[in-house]
């Protein structure tokens, strides 16, 4: 529709041919018999009427003459003359014949002036005649544009709208969706903090499961190995309790691996001497590095601070592991534990810690594989050394929950360097734990200095029978109480100086148990149990084979005073009894 209003009016504005004869009309109207041809500078021709005929070469002769002349030029044919004028001011030329009669209109000057002037008049005529119809079509040109201007105005607003609708409908849409995913986000982000939660628990049972055996396992064969028995029985006891060992330390790796790998472990922040910590790893291996004549020491940097804040255990659990490596992997060498100084990063100190070794060392292809899980660097290593390969991917989490990354330096038959960096603040005052009891350092063997009164509270018949022992060997009289239940029914009647507390138990858990007595202690209630009615409350301490952090706190959240994890080490029990009779 547009296009074809542009065409009309070029096609206007192109008819300029026709224009020419508006020249032609009055001079035809003037002179009726004569003859008028105008031929424009493209070399077109524009008669009336169109009977006139000129000679091409003639034509061609007086455009020629008319065009160098500027003036009216003449031109002899079969005795009639042809005229040609070349338009001032204008692109084209009149040629023309005048009759006989006419003639006289060219003889004088005066006359001749007068007919070019009634060109002329006629030409100006034309352009004015030709200004007023561009005018016309320079308006209906501009009506065109104001119409399509219009038009599009239209157009586009029409436009508008249908993108406004369809950027609403998208908006709703997109807004739905929206909605929708961050429902499915939101439904499938409770379903992960369910599934993590319960792979939280399954890891906590899994652990009090393992341990709750291993713990009759380990506390029994200790106590048969005590009792006389001929050499072949020894051995087997022997046996027993180093497999039963060695269990109890893959049972504790593949929970720490799941534990870490279901992001479920935290690194604590508490004060530790550097020194200590080397000295008690390196001490660990004194007999092992005897056996296999080893030289196992330990170099701490001068420039380091003396305590740090940070997991001791964990770091301890690593530089164990690295150790134990370098150890069973060493015969007549040396071992050292390395703590160096790097840099100090405000106020931390990044630390660079290695152990080294003069062993077998690892070949280049197999040092990265013996990171991974399960890996160890060939296959007849299990068989000559033991182990299970996941100490050292253990030992890597652990460092990189620190921070850090476990690199290592090798060459075969000269040896290993295992090391990483990490970066701890200094610890400024000293302070004990947060949680963890006062201990004394006290030997197994060494017997409590008071008979005391101990309540074992615990479900579990085989590891009732085991803390009941290990409690007599100490020389302490023992009662039991199957449940937080019994265990209050017993305080009614009994007084004792300790309570061992288990913690997960039937009817009443240790948790409650032990919030109750530390209520009953709190009001008049005390007079109906003798247990409770003396002036210092009743030492209690948990006893679990829960070992997390957190489980820890919970003892002590509920009113506990300690906490001893199971399977029991004798020597912590021993100290808690000691440190009640002294
Ligand atoms: P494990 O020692 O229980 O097999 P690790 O993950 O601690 O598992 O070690 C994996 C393997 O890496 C070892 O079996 C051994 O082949 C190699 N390895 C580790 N430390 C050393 C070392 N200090 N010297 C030589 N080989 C080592």
């Amino acid at each position: 529709m547009f296009d074809k209003q542009i065409d009309e009016i070029f096609d206007d504005l192109a008819d300029d041919l026709m224009e020419l004869r508006v020249i032609l009309e009055p001079l035809e109207a003037l002179i009726p018999e004569g003859f008028f041809q105008l031929c424009d500078d493209r070399g077109r021709i524009c008669s009336l009427p169109e009977k006139f005929d000129i000679e091409p070469d003639t034509r061609r002769q007086l455009l020629a003459d008319a065009l160098r002349e500027h003036t009216l030029v003449g031109f002899e044919r079969d005795g009639q003359r042809l005229y040609g004028y070349r338009l001032p001011g204008g692109d084209a030329t009149l040629l023309f014949q005048l009759p006989q009669v006419r003639e006289n209109l060219l003889t004088d000057s005066f006359r001749r002036d007068c007919f070019l002037n009634t060109i002329q008049l006629a030409l100006l005529n034309r352009i004015n005649q030709e200004t007023v119809i561009e005018n016309r079509q320079l308006q209906r040109h501009i009506k065109g544009l104001g119409q399509q201007h219009q038009r599009l105005i239209d157009e586009n607003y029409e436009q508008y709208k249908r993108i406004q609708e369809k950027e609403k409908e998208y908006a709703r849409e997109l807004e739905s969706e929206i909605t929708r995913q961050t429902m499915e986000l939101r439904e499938a982000n409770v379903r992960l903090e369910e599934a993590s939660r319960m792979k939280g628990e399954f890891l906590a049972n899994m652990s009090h499961e393992l341990r709750t055996p291993m713990n009759a396992i380990i506390g029994f064969s200790g106590l048969l190995a005590e009792s006389s028995l001929d050499e072949e029985q020894a051995d087997f006891v022997e046996t027993i309790r180093k497999s039963s060992s060695s269990l109890l330390v893959l049972i504790n790796d593949i929970l720490d691996l799941a534990k870490i790998e279901a992001g479920k472990l935290d690194l604590e922040e508490i004060p530790f001497e550097l020194h200590a910590l080397l000295k008690n790893v390196t001490d660990m291996f004194r007999s092992q590095a005897l056996d296999k004549n080893n030289k196992v020491t330990f170099v701490q940097d001068k420039k380091l601070p003396v305590r740090f804040m940070g997991d001791e255990n964990r770091l301890r659990q690593v530089l164990i592991n690295l150790t134990g490596n370098a150890m069973k992997f060493t015969k007549d060498g040396t071992v050292e534990v390395l703590a160096d100084f790097v840099r100090q990063e405000g106020d931390r100190s990044a630390i660079r810690f290695a152990v080294r070794d003069s062993g077998i060392g690892i070949p280049p292809e197999r040092q990265a594989a013996i990171f991974e899980k399960f890996t160890q660097a060939d296959g007849s290593t299990t068989r000559k050394y033991g182990g299970t390969g996941l100490g050292l991917s253990i030992s890597c989490q652990l460092v990189e929950l620190m921070q850090g990354e476990v690199q290592i330096e090798s060459a075969v038959g000269k040896g290993s360097t295992f090391f990483f960096i990490i970066s701890l603040p200094e610890a400024v005052e000293k302070k004990e734990t947060a949680v963890k009891p006062k201990t004394t350092t006290a030997k197994a063997t060494d017997e409590v200095k008071r008979k005391l009164r101990v309540l074992v509270v615990e479900d579990n018949p085989v590891n009732q029978k085991l803390a009941t022992l290990l409690v007599k060997r100490q020389g302490c009289e023992v009662d039991v109480a199957g449940d937080g239940l019994q265990a209050l029914d017993k305080l009614k009647e009994f007084q004792f100086d300790l309570i061992l507390m288990d913690v997960q138990m039937p009817k009443m858990d240790g948790h409650e148990a032990t919030r109750k007595i530390r209520e009953i202690e709190a009001t008049s209630a005390r007079i109906e149990y003798v247990g409770l009615a003396g002036i210092d409350p009743v030492e209690i301490v948990g006893l679990t084979a829960h070992a997390r952090k957190e489980d820890e706190q919970k003892c002590y959240d509920s009113g506990m005073n300690g906490f001893l994890t199971k399977p029991i080490i004798r020597d912590k029990l021993n100290e808690i009894l000691q440190k009640r009779s002294g």
